[in-house]
């Protein structure tokens, strides 16, 4: 590496900040008004991203990535919803679950100016239930003479209440302080996959495609619900199911059954109960209805999956519906608008009639099997080495940027660090992506390529 002007510890350390792997998930819960948005808004240091929300808007996000004295993580905001039909409570502990459901911490919001209301203790209790750690923010501190409110908040008897101030910024550092004590290091702790566990499936998709139909289809009658906690019926539920000889485990079923929030804020519990699911997950099941067109909606939903990094199949569903005229528009519907997952296996299923359910396991064995590749440094440089000389880097300006040499940092799913010469054009980039996916494959994986570029 020295000799081609890259310092050892340049290179060290990019190769370890590339391969982190998944980001450990902070859930910010709590009623609404208490300043929620205003809080997710100083973690993320971003002002656009949640101020613009109104309302039953729809959210194309629930999470952000942020990053506090060196350390990334992701934050499940669940500022930005609304009361539903349920009434306040119930809706408070909806969003709650999901987002605690998802997360490794929580940071519980409260109001130090209001005091801890019935509402609050009924989120107490869900994150007690869910035993996740937890960081108390009092919100609303803004200036000394609102300390004592906050100190009210011992009575929650979640420890400590720290007070902030989200809109002035009072605080904020040492909350965050906290709130990375409380997150762990390797997120693969909830990723827990005790060796020979089961994999951990999540079936994903917009209303109506056919989750649950799949679900039922494909579990039979022997199902095992796992997790299930006494007392409410909306936790999201995991279920064994026995798939071609081996053991799956499908998260967050209960969501994909669950039919109770389709009035008013239903895309947004839709958004972060399949946020959740993923983040539980190693693989995702994509299902699109074929008997529609291809939607924004499907399009949002396949980008979290592919963002959050997990491997991915598309399960194109309601086949037994298709005339050939549909077929034939569908596949041009396909071509397009399904580009971002090119790289994934592919079922053409009806949960109906059955049809193709055993291809379904073999292609989730696939794409796991992309997301754990691992390319030995030897035979990436050989590879780099010839795909250089073949098709060098556009020349610019007089200079023409070369690839030096790469290193695969990590898996599941696949990331790599290329040193280079110089900046490398994302055209370029999107070459050299496209010819390591020919040469190994990662079928049904997202892939990461970075760059760093010599002094
Ligand atoms: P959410 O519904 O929990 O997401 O709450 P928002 O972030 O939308 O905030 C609700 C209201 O409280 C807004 O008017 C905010 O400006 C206000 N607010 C939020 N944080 C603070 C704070 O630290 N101090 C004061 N005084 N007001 C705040
Ligand atoms: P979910 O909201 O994604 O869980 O979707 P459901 O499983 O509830 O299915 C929505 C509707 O589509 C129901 O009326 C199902 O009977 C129907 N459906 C699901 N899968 C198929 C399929 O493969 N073929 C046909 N024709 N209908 C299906």
């Amino acid at each position: 590496a020295a000799e081609e002007g890259f310092d050892i510890e340049d290179v060290e350390g990019a190769i370890e900040e590339a391969g982190h792997g998944p980001l450990p998930v902070l859930a910010v819960v709590g009623r609404p008004n208490v300043g929620k948005s205003t809080l997710v808004n100083r973690i993320i240091g971003r002002r656009e991203a949640v101020v613009e929300d109104r309302p039953g808007v729809t959210r194309d996000r629930v999470t952000y990535e942020a990053e506090w004295a060196g350390r990334r993580f992701k934050v499940v905001d669940t500022g930005g919803w609304e009361q539903d039909v349920l009434g306040i409570d119930a809706s408070v502990a909806a969003q709650a679950e999901y987002a605690i459901e998802a997360a490794d911490a929580c940071l519980f919001v409260v109001d130090a100016t209001v005091g801890a209301t019935d509402t609050d203790e009924a989120v107490v209790k869900l994150l007690r239930r869910a035993g996740k750690p937890v960081v108390l923010a009092a919100n609303k501190v803004d200036g000394p003479s609102g300390e004592a409110d906050a100190a009210t908040l011992w009575s929650l008897g979640l420890g400590e209440p720290f007070p902030v101030s989200s809109l002035h910024g009072r605080g904020t550092g040492d909350l965050l302080d906290e709130v990375l004590k409380a997150l762990p290091d390797a997120p693969e702790q909830r990723f827990g996959n005790a060796v020979g566990g089961p994999r951990r499936i999540a079936l994903i998709g917009r209303p109506n495609v056919g989750k649950s139909s799949l679900l039922n289809k494909v579990a039979g009658e022997e199902r095992v619900v796992v997790n299930e906690l006494a007392g409410t019926t909306r936790d999201p539920v995991d279920e064994l199911i026995e798939l071609g000889g081996k053991t799956w485990k499908f998260v967050d079923t209960a969501g994909i059954r669950k039919k109770v929030h389709l009035q008013e804020g239903a895309d947004y519990y839709a958004s972060l109960r399949t946020a959740a699911a993923v983040e539980k997950a190693e693989v995702a099941v994509i299902l699109i209805d074929t008997t529609d067109h291809i939607s924004v909606q499907d399009q949002r939903i396949i980008t979290m999956a592919v963002e959050s990094g997990r491997a991915i199949v598309i399960a194109y569903n309601k086949w037994d519906e298709l005339d050939e005229e549909r077929r034939y528009y569908l596949e041009r519907e396909i071509e397009t608008e399904m580009q971002q997952v090119s790289w994934a296996p592919r079922v053409n299923v009806s949960a109906k009639t059955g049809r193709h359910m055993e291809k379904l396991v073999p292609a989730i064995e696939t794409a796991l099997a992309g997301w754990e590749t691992r390319v030995p440094t030897g035979r990436l440089n050989a590879f780099l080495g010839e795909l250089v000389a073949a098709h060098p880097h556009p020349i610019r300006g007089g200079k023409q940027p070369r690839i030096l040499f790469g290193t695969q940092a990590g898996t599941k799913p696949p990331r790599f660090v290329l040193f280079a010469s110089g900046f490398l054009e994302a055209g370029y980039r999107r070459f050299v992506e496209r010819r390591l996916r020919e040469e190994f494959g990662f079928e049904g994986t997202p892939i990461h390529i970075s760059v760093r570029v010599r002094e």
